[in-house]
């Protein structure tokens, strides 16, 4: 039986999607605090000018510092890393102008490149871990619902609508997903002639829908979304494929399932139990959980202090701590979560708090349904933080956080810390560290996640395409 590599958490957009004048405010705040935010793009461009600026006459050598930019490779060169943060923000503007389908393309390609570096032949490439051989991968990435009605705006002509409604993201989502196993199964991939001739899709791609409350007037209005996307309880990976590869771009039909689970994202101001039901806040809150309770539906929760921010630090500091979900798994004690990148937090100008991932061991240890992950930071750095965690707190248990702990790159969020997802999924393979076995990495990477997604159903996690004649030709020759 061929073993599978999940992904559990990236992410595919376009600039259509963020707002990235929240980053810029975001910028300003951190530069306010005094706190060298470098998961930022506009903090990283001000650091490799400001470098630039020591090195050379910015005004009479501008021309060659953007040449250097774009056309000297994909390393920081040979200006000692002056390049180096503004070649990471123009290689995710690179990925970022890609539509949705070439993103998945790209990461194919990069899971191809990890597989056949260390495969020694280019035939079918598979990953190994220890004992383990995947040759199957799976993507769950995860929209974020960046909608945000009426919070006002800068101080230009074009201000106060700043509606980013998830529809047009939900759209370009399964149109991207749709073509990329067109596009794969149709070998219109020659653009890379490096690459051997694709005709099976490497990748299964299973979405997580991305629902903030606000955005909805009522508990009715959320429950439609819900009956509509997950129309008899969690769907399967073949319903899943099945109704993608079938999606014509409409989203006006009465059922839809297309999705795995449901994506929470607090930095967009979404509280996970508000203390009051003003608005009907707490209402919408949890018809969400009881849904999820009731059909089984898995639910990842953005848990760290970085991120797409368009609240205040001090919210995203209440509302994106893990003691948040407390009383959520009080009540709901079967409810599926994964609260994502383990706790990272890092109060501005401050040293890292490992709090937030403390509590997170705690309400692993409590419930038996909590999961968690290590993407954007990566293994390594998670297992420095768990042991200096476990320092403070000695009843952490490691091995029961390993039962809990899923892998996930954060890929395309994480290009402003690494160089490509090839990069990023090599160190996992890769790295070797005493509290980490290759049995322990088969769990994050495999076996894990499965039972995220797939509680009831575990097997036929891959399922087979439908042939896409007619579909391939009509791509083909579409404006
Ligand atoms: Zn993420």
């Amino acid at each position: 039986m061929p073993e599978t590599f999940y992904d559990i958490h990236c992410h595919t957009m376009t600039f259509d999607h963020p707002n990235l004048i929240a980053f810029a405010y975001r910028a300003c705040r951190a530069l306010d605090q005094g706190a060298g935010e470098s998961h930022n793009i506009f903090i990283q461009l001000r650091d490799s000018f400001r470098m630039l600026g020591e090195l050379y006459d910015i005004k009479t050598h501008f021309k060659e510092y953007l040449e250097k930019l774009l056309y000297s490779g994909q390393q920081a060169g040979t200006d000692g890393g002056v390049l180096g943060s503004a070649k990471k923000v123009v290689n995710l503007i690179a990925f970022m102008e890609a539509d949705i389908a070439g993103q998945l393309l790209y990461m194919e390609r990069d899971l191809k490149e990890v597989a056949f570096s260390r495969q020694g032949c280019r035939e079918t490439p598979v990953l190994t871990i220890g004992d383990h051989t995947y040759s199957q991968f799976v993507l769950t990435p995860l929209l974020i619902d960046f909608g945000d009605k009426g919070r006002a705006c800068f101080n230009t002509h074009y201000s106060g609508i700043n509606i980013k409604p998830i529809k047009t993201q939900t759209i370009a989502m399964l149109l991207g997903i749709r073509d990329y196993y067109r596009l794969t199964q149709w070998n219109l991939t020659n653009s890379h002639a490096d690459q051997p001739a694709t005709t099976t899709p490497l990748l299964r791609v299973y979405p997580f829908l991305g629902i903030n409350p606000a955005n909805y007037k009522d508990v009715d209005e959320i429950n439609t979304v819900l009956n509509k996307y997950f129309p008899h309880g969690a769907n399967t990976a073949q319903e899943i494929t099945a109704a993608i590869q079938r999606f014509d771009g409409n989203l006006d039909q009465t059922t839809l399932p297309v999705f795995a689970g449901i994506k929470l994202y607090p930095p967009n101001g979404f509280d996970p139990w508000p203390k009051d039901n003003t608005d009907h806040k707490l209402d919408k809150t949890r018809c969400i959980y009881e849904f999820c309770c009731k059909h089984d539906i898995p639910i990842t929760v953005h848990g760290s202090d970085g991120g797409f921010q368009t609240v205040d630090d001090d919210k995203v500091a209440i509302l994106a701590s893990a003691g948040k979900w407390e009383q959520v798994l009080n009540e709901f004690t079967t409810l599926r979560l994964n609260i994502a990148h383990f706790g990272h937090h890092q109060p501005a100008g401050q040293a890292e708090s490992y709090d937030w991932m403390t509590t997170i061991c705690k309400l692993i240890g409590e419930h038996p349904h909590v999961y968690t992950d290590f993407s954007f930071r990566g293994i390594e750095d998670c297992f420095r933080a768990l042991h200096c965690a476990q320092q403070q707190d000695p009843s952490i248990n490691l091995d029961a956080v390993k039962k809990k702990l899923l892998y996930g790159s954060d890929f395309m969020i994480n290009l402003l810390q690494q160089q490509s997802y090839t990069e990023y999924t090599d160190n996992f393979i890769t790295c070797q560290l005493p509290a980490v076995s290759a049995e322990d990495k088969h769990h994050m990477c495999s076996t894990l996640p499965e039972q995220f997604l797939w509680p009831v159903v575990k097997d036929g996690a891959f399922p087979a395409l439908q042939s896409e004649e007619t579909g391939a030709q009509a791509l083909a020759t579409q404006p």
